[in-house]
């Protein structure tokens, strides 16, 4: 099928679907799906399950005790053994449950919003949207293998989902990410690393007016730790140490006891991650002196998602996507990391940001750009397709 053909059949099965596409998105928005509300976060996968199903495909749900559960599926007709393209997003948000009842899904003219509208619950539509017009295409361009991984925890850094994703990634030509464009129809083509850990210490109480001596302070201890963690960042160099929230202590004249504090820490390359972690580990080890006790739990994240000739070649073809649909698409560098990373560390040619267009992230003046949803599922399986074609 030539390609002009092929894309007025794409143009028209994309364009008959609008209503549908919209009633997706809104149940996806007032379901939902904060990343520590495991039963909202299964509740959403098993909704996403059941539609994939019946679209024919076959879909695994990855459970583990506790956890909001990874969720893969095949495309009908993928040979579990052969090479894929792969779409990759999360079905997580950071808004708690609640959230969607107070403010839900609407659409203002072009704009849509609610809770996690662009990231990514319109990066999910367009995914599911994107398979239904390629399984549509198929009596004209016959199967393209094809897998999608929903993740349950990539806002709390993909604990749970990242060894599933470097799974998924060894049968993967290439892979998309449905994380939201960014104004301007920027696709992201570099993102930094990062990663999430706790710190805990433990001291001595004491009552503070009447046996000071008889203390150790955690907080105290968790003061200096702080300030040792934030001279390692170096933010020319592409590395930051955020310790964001502290918390310790029971009452003012108690010589606190024990005290917590979650930092998160950003970096460009696999060697700056080794080197601040290995340092952060250090500091939090020097620290177990004196009667205090301090412990950090193994850091969560994301791998950098560094340009490479390949990445710019999968780039290459999503632009090229882009002008046979009359889209102009740009590229953008960004330093917050997410689950591209995965999948680019691991030599897989990988493209971010293929969602509809977003922006406000995490904030409730989060939106979506309601025309871009139609558009951004065309560019998707015109690229999936593209890449099928080209890609080994
Ligand atoms: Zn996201």
């Amino acid at each position: 099928m030539d390609a002009r053909a092929l894309r007025r059949k794409l143009d028209q099965f994309v364009d008959s679907q609008k209503t549908a596409m919209f009633a997706m998105l809104e149940r996806l928005v007032d379901q939902d799906s904060g990343s520590y509300d495991t039963g909202d976060v299964n509740r959403l996968g098993d909704y996403l399950a059941d539609q994939l199903e019946s679209m024919g495909c076959a879909a695994t749900k990855h459970c583990r005790e506790g956890a909001g559960y990874p969720l893969t599926v095949l495309a009908p007709g993928t040979d579990p053994a052969a090479r894929r393209v792969l779409l990759i997003g999360h079905r997580d948000t950071v808004f708690p449950a609640g959230t969607a009842a107070a403010r839900p899904f609407r659409i203002d003219g072009d704009v849509c919003r609610g809770p996690g509208v662009a990231d990514m619950k319109g990066g999910i539509a367009c995914g599911l949207f994107a398979i239904k017009a390629i399984l549509a295409l198929r009596e004209e361009i016959g199967t393209i293998p094809l897998e999608i991984a929903i993740s349950s925890d990539e806002e709390i850094g993909s604990g749970v989902s990242a060894p599933i994703l470097a799974e998924k990634s060894k049968h993967a030509k290439a892979v998309f990410s449905l994380e939201p464009a960014r104004p301007g129809r920027a696709v992201v083509t570099s993102r930094d690393g990062g990663a999430l850990f706790d710190i805990e210490v433990f001291g001595k109480a004491a009552h503070a007016g009447n046996n000071f001596p008889d203390g150790v302070s955690a907080v105290n201890a968790l003061a200096a730790i702080t300030l040792e963690l934030a001279a390692l960042s170096d933010d020319p160099a592409g590395m930051n140490v955020n310790v964001g929230v502290v918390e310790g202590g029971s009452g003012a004249i108690i010589v606190p006891e024990h005290a917590r504090a979650k930092v998160y820490t950003r970096f460009s390359t696999l060697g700056q991650q080794a080197d601040l972690i290995g340092r952060v580990r250090e500091i939090v080890q020097k620290a177990n002196a004196g009667g205090i006790r301090a412990i950090m739990t193994d850091p969560a994240g994301f791998l950098p998602f560094r340009k490479s000739g390949d990445n710019a070649k999968l780039f290459s073809l999503v632009r090229e996507a882009g002008e046979a649909l009359g889209l102009e698409v740009q590229g953008i560098d960004i330093r917050g990391p997410a689950d591209s990373g995965i999948t680019a560390s691991a030599g897989v040619p990988t493209i971010c940001g293929m969602g509809p267009i977003g922006a406000n992230l995490h904030t409730d003046e989060e939106y979506m750009v309601a025309s871009s949803l139609p558009e951004h599922i065309k560019l998707l399986a015109l690229s999936a397709i593209m890449a099928s074609e080209r890609f080994e």
